[in-house]
């Protein structure tokens, strides 16, 4: 069997995505691979597809039992055989699993990377060498990233004691320093290194600054009700809050948190994966484990410390390639949090004083860039990118900074306030302190510095809090200032501000004509007759899985059944050609699926000819 009878065989897609062949070509050649595609992009399918083809064994080393557990069950439902081993597992499993391996039936084996570890495993594995190892989260090995996991830098050590083989890694995050340390960390040799670049098209970016984030939180939910979507929060506390009143508004929601018992958790992200909760209120530690597809918003309640972090989160929206929004609320005192938040991990970590200032100004300097995305008025998919290294048109039209509306408004003068205020306190502040100046504030830190004196004190009055710090904001993107380093970040005026003071150049701000108008919630493209059939199947899936023990986007994506909603396949011949529906699916669900489709066809045909014969009358 080629790849391409493989790829629809087996997993019912008659093409590959970007990047997909490339790697399914080198790890077939016996080649290394180093892959960062976005999530979503369709990274399991790159090792999946060639461990069949390969034949013989195929390890995949995952961070998570949870994603491990799923993507088994995933192969399983395409009649793939392919197992995990993890320390929840009962005996029973164990033994079954072990069972398959032995008699070498299974083309895939997954272990987390603390199975290697075991001498026994070890010794088995060697005597019964992979075709194939896959390292999937491979940014994990990096200790410049956020998911370090100090299993990850036994894999190298392990992978010299097997026969050489190829070896896949996989990830969607990985700065430049980050995939030094995966081709390093991993021994990976001369590996093909395949990007496709880090825009998720289907995503669209929005970030509000509402004065009163739970009213804007349940605007945002109520027309949401019936799909499925995350709501992040910084803090423990933040998340039982959250979700106690959207359950007390009558949401189907649940929380998540590393301050919630083992049991309780995974509850909940079963619940949540089966679609039997609509959404997630939840920490950063609802994490790399979910792949559910059918994600369609994800909501930060607070902001993240990092542009890493937030597109990482904001990433497991809409993995099945369908429309999902990402919204950002944005609040004043979520830079503090943050910023808490920082000095406390510093607390934790033992690093020695030159390496821990290093890590810390770092952390500081992410944190700036966070906070500027939240206050740009620029093209927020082209700030995203650039962030990663990628080059970026000036507008998506998928973002509120395209769609608002926004029209330039000038703020030169205010701007040319804001420098003078800097130039005339000696450039020695901040920018809170030098806006509470402007503003006229007569807090304690301006009253005992004598700034009330100040010739442009309180010329600001007029001017919004948030709008003053988009001023600042814009004043840093466009070169007239910049911010020295450090935990306290001092406001310095550039040469490149003269031409500015000296009314030679101008500054605008892009506003809303109006307050923001919430932007209508995205549609498939179901029109209302198949959206109704859709529900319908979507009904049906949910009783399969539900007897099968396995996710509902397990048995089929949502896109998937969008799909067939669209084209009502009526025989097994119509529904094979349906992306995502491959032999073993099709033999297992398409019958039932094609009952469904065929009962509500007749319902249709019947009263149309009702309505049609009383028209008659
Ligand atoms: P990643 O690990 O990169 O985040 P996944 O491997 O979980 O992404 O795949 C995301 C989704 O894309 C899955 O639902 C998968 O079935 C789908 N997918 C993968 N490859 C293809 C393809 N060639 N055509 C259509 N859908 C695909
Ligand atoms: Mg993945």
């Amino acid at each position: 069997m080629d790849k391409l009878q493989a790829l629809e065989q087996y997993f019912g897609y008659t093409s590959f995505r970007p990047g997909q062949e490339t790697i399914v070509d080198a790890l077939l050649s016996g080649q290394d691979v180093l892959a960062v595609m976005p999530t979503g992009a369709g990274k399991s399918l790159c090792f999946q597809l060639p461990a069949l083809l390969l034949g013989g064994l195929t390890l995949v080393i995952s961070p998570l039992i949870s994603l491990m557990k799923d993507q088994v069950e995933a192969l399983g439902q395409n009649g793939i055989s392919a197992v995990c081993l993890h320390s929840q597992m009962e005996e029973k499993e164990r033994t079954a699993a072990w069972e398959l391996l032995r008699r070498g039936r299974c083309r895939l084996l997954y272990i987390a990377p603390e199975r290697l570890e075991s001498a026994s495993f070890c010794s088995w594995i060697q005597r019964h060498p992979p075709k194939l190892v896959c390292v999937d989260e491979a940014h994990c090995v990096s200790q410049w990233g956020q998911d370090f996991r100090p299993g990850y830098l036994k894999i190298r050590p392990f992978l010299d004691t097997l026969p050489a083989c190829p070896v896949g890694a996989f990830t969607a995050t990985a700065t430049a320093q980050v995939r030094q340390d995966v081709v390093q960390l991993l021994g990976l040799r001369q590996p093909v290194t395949v990007s496709t670049g880090f825009d998720r098209p289907n995503l669209y970016f929005e970030v509000r600054r509402p004065a009163h984030k739970w009213e804007e939180l349940r605007k945002l939910l109520q027309p949401r009700r019936d799909v499925t979507g995350i709501v992040y929060c910084s803090t423990r506390s933040q998340v039982d809050d959250v979700a106690g009143r959207l359950k007390q508004a009558g949401f189907s929601a649940a929380a998540y948190h590393a301050g919630m018992e083992a049991q309780y958790r995974r509850q909940a992200q079963e619940k949540f994966s089966r679609d039997e909760v609509r959404v997630m209120v939840a920490t950063n530690a609802f994490g790399m484990g979910i792949d559910k597809s059918n994600i369609r918003y994800v909501i930060h309640y607070n902001m993240p410390g990092d542009l890493e972090s937030y597109y990482q989160e904001a990433g497991r929206a809409g993995r099945d390639g369908g429309e999902a929004d990402c919204i950002l609320l944005f609040g004043q005192s979520d830079v503090m949090t943050q910023r808490i938040l920082l000095s406390k991990d510093r607390e934790n970590e033992t690093l020695p004083p030159k390496e821990a200032e290093q890590v810390k100004q770092r952390s500081l300097y992410r944190l700036q860039k966070m906070r500027n995305y939240c206050l740009t008025d620029r093209c927020l998919r082209q700030v995203l990118l650039e962030y990663f290294g990628e080059q970026a048109p000036e507008k998506c039209d998928h973002c509120s900074s395209c769609l608002s509306g926004a029209v330039p408004v000038e703020f030169t003068s205010q701007a040319q306030m804001f420098l003078c205020c800097a130039l005339r306190t000696g450039q020695r502040f901040g920018s809170s302190l030098l806006i509470s100046v402007l503003r006229g504030s007569r807090s304690q830190q301006v009253l005992e510095r004598g700034l009330e004196t100040q010739s442009t004190y309180g010329m600001w009055r007029q001017l919004e809090p948030s709008l003053a710090q988009r001023l600042v904001q814009k004043l840093e993107e466009q070169g007239y200032i910049r911010f020295t380093q450090g935990e306290y970040p001092v406001v310095k005026v550039t040469r490149k501000a003269k031409p500015l003071l000296a009314g030679k150049e101008k500054l605008f701000l892009a506003l809303p004509k109006q307050e923001t108008q919430p932007l209508p919630v995205r549609k498939d493209g179901l029109d209302e007759v198949s959206r109704r059939l859709f529900e319908q199947l979507r009904l049906r899936r949910r009783e399969l899985a539900g007897a099968a023990g396995v996710p509902p986007y397990v048995v089929f994506s949502d896109a998937t059944l969008q799909q067939m909603a669209r084209q009502r396949p009526v025989s097994r011949e119509q529904m094979r050609k349906i992306p995502g529906v491959g032999a073993v699916k099709l033999e297992r669900y398409g019958d039932a699926f094609l009952e469904v489709i065929r009962t509500f066809q007749q319902q249709r045909y019947r009263k149309g000819n009702q309505t049609e014969s009383k028209g008659v009358r």
